[in-house]
């Protein structure tokens, strides 16, 4: 469930100065934090009771604590518990900070330049962009499958490869499959070991509802769509770019906007990250008009 702040429900995306005035204190961040967690008040994470008394205890590093206690199992909590601040000694000023970073940036932000934001070492400023990465996705399963029109279309990513000498001796590119749904606008995106036809039918099966049309290019492995499951057309680029509205630009806009960041921010990204960055770049882009993307990350944080 999402919270309408009426703050910022007026606007697309906040200011950076906005982020930093609402959220400038642990308090401020708690609080809020606190009603996207439980909207309906505090429940006990081990039992879901209701009555919870909360209170300030000094922790070990001498930092206050705000902790809840369930007045019916004694159990004692945080509001991070089991989220992706769990256990991290930032604060959640930055980490706070850190996803407006990563949202309002539509290509992205480098470690690098994260570390340079928030004024942390460039370990903890990866492991803070990983953690947010893995908030950052939809679970596909509860995802409704796209219809209408959908442009499919594929395209490489070099990724590099530890030789045996640990060097990065070649340089092996990784297929990634793309959908666009039309009316929607909004995009899947999958990494996959190769683009054989029955690789692609998995992916656009899992995706794509049965009768809906399918726009490709004249690529081998869609000639299966030609059946009675989907409505195929297929675009000749040789012949012409855009024949009325059976096109693929749609989804090679997409490739051209994720190309730019993972080229001009990422530089070279290893097989084993690549989906995280898939997920990262498809939910920034699912979400790119919600009025406020950062509660959208936040929802998906426990
Ligand atoms: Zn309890």
């Amino acid at each position: 469930m999402i919270l309408i702040d009426p703050y910022w429900a007026m606007k697309t995306q906040p200011s950076v100065i906005e982020v930093v005035q609402k959220f400038a204190t642990e308090e401020r961040c708690i609080k809020h934090f606190e009603k996207i967690r439980w909207p309906e008040g505090v429940r006990c994470i081990r039992c879901n009771g209701s009555r919870i008394s909360i209170f300030n205890a000094d922790g070990k590093t001498g930092k206050e604590r705000h902790l809840y206690e369930c007045m019916d199992c004694n159990y004692q909590f945080t509001v991070t518990v089991g989220t992706i601040f769990h256990d991290s000694h930032m604060t959640l000023t930055k980490w706070f900070l850190a996803i407006y970073l990563i949202c309002s940036n539509k290509k992205g932000i480098s470690a690098k330049e994260l570390q340079r934001q928030l004024s942390v070492t460039y370990k903890t400023a990866w492991y803070m962009a990983h953690r947010i990465r893995l908030a950052m996705q939809e679970d596909r399963d509860f995802c409704q499958k796209f219809a209408g029109v959908c442009e499919v279309d594929e395209t490489y990513v070099g990724g590099k490869q530890k030789g045996q000498r640990g060097r990065a001796v070649s340089t092996n590119k990784i297929p990634v499959v793309a959908i666009k749904e039309r009316t929607s606008g909004k995009i899947r995106l999958k990494a996959v070991q190769d683009v054989k036809g029955t690789t692609l039918a998995q992916f656009i099966r899992f995706n794509v509802a049965p009768g809906s049309k399918i726009h490709t290019d004249e690529f081998s492995a869609y000639l299966w769509l030609d059946s009675s499951e989907f409505a195929h057309e297929p675009v000749n680029h040789q012949e012409i770019y855009v024949d009325g509205d059976v096109h693929t630009n749609g989804v090679e806009n997409v490739w051209s906007l994720f190309k730019r960041g993972i080229m001009g921010v990422f530089h070279k990204v290893s097989s084993k990250y690549l989906p995280l960055y898939l997920n990262e770049f498809e939910f920034r882009f699912n979400n790119r008009d919600e009025f406020n993307m950062m509660d959208r990350v936040f929802s998906e944080c426990f």
